[in-house]
């Protein structure tokens, strides 16, 4: 399957390793990564396999965190489009994540469930196909709940890595 994803996101994920550990650091990650002459337009798409080849390197070269921390600086310094917009509170941002997923990414399935208030669920199907992209989706969900200062914790209770049929992150509320 050609999984495509609009190259905001990926130049996104760019400019946190430039921003995070300098200009020097970002020269060798995309030399390690054989992009080094690439220029990504924010508007098109591309394979998302760069993305994944992205957080890996992050990973193997900064550590799990930081693939979260990646996550939390996309939803917080770009907004990924329309993400950005003002919003009252986490709820009205979250239900929001569906529409603005199938905007950047051209795979996969984004779902919100918020009957309970109290406890959200976003389910994502066919989208973490590799353990990286897990932890940067859950960044994104923690950063959601810093941005609209909401107290809450974020947990991933079903993994397609772990042969599960979704990824679902529940984000429990505390009033
Ligand atoms: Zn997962």
């Amino acid at each position: 399957m050609e999984r495509r994803t609009r190259g905001s996101i990926l130049n996104g994920y760019l400019k946190f390793i430039k921003e995070k550990y300098g200009g020097s650091e970002l020269k060798v990650a995309r030399a390690d990564m054989g992009i080094d002459n690439l220029n990504f337009k924010d508007g098109q798409y591309y394979q998302d396999e760069i993305i994944g080849n992205i957080l890996r390197w992050i990973n193997r070269n900064k550590g799990e965190d930081a693939v979260k921390e990646a996550g939390r600086f996309l939803l917080h310094n770009l907004g990924i489009l329309s993400w950005m917009i003002r919003f009252s509170d986490f709820q009205t941002l979250v239900l929001k994540f569906p529409k603005n997923y199938s905007e950047v990414y051209a795979f996969g399935n984004c779902e919100v469930d918020a009957s309970d208030p109290n406890k959200i669920k976003m389910t994502l199907k066919d989208v973490c196909y590799y353990e990286e992209a897990c932890l940067a989706w859950e960044g994104i969900c923690e950063e959601a709940l810093t941005i609209t200062k909401t107290q809450g914790k974020v947990s991933h209770t079903f993994c397609e890595n772990r042969g599960e049929k979704q990824c679902v992150f529940t984000i429990e509320i505390s009033q």
